[in-house]
């Protein structure tokens, strides 16, 4: 991908890609380990640095119909998740503007 400029996080916990170790998310901006992914479980996190948003799109999951974005890391290209953009059930709005990072890809690199 033609981004070089990366932003580094410090904190206590820092998650990145597992491909490439590029930061992506502290354990401070995490809000909930309760969520499955396309495999398996993820994080919802209130910021993620270093990714690259796609275009939206409609998705069904099982809390109701979401529109979405997948998420690429910036350096390698691994798609890690996705942003909620916004939620149709009034109980999911708490995720709009949210990020799902994918348990399988992320890595502790701090
Ligand atoms: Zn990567």
């Amino acid at each position: 991908m033609g981004m070089s400029y990366r932003r580094y996080l410090a904190g206590a916990r820092v998650y990145g890609c597992s491909n490439c170790r590029t930061h992506l998310a502290t354990i401070h901006s995490m809000v909930s380990r309760a969520f499955n992914g396309q495999h398996g479980r993820a994080y919802l996190f209130d910021d993620v640095v270093n990714v690259i948003e796609g275009e939206p799109s409609d998705r069904q999951m099982t809390t109701g119909n979401h529109t979405v974005r997948d998420i690429y890391c910036c350096k390698c290209g691994v798609i890690l998740g996705w942003k909620y953009d916004k939620a149709y059930d009034p109980q999911q709005k708490y995720k709009e503007g949210k990020f799902i990072l994918e348990r399988s890809l992320l890595v502790d690199v701090q």
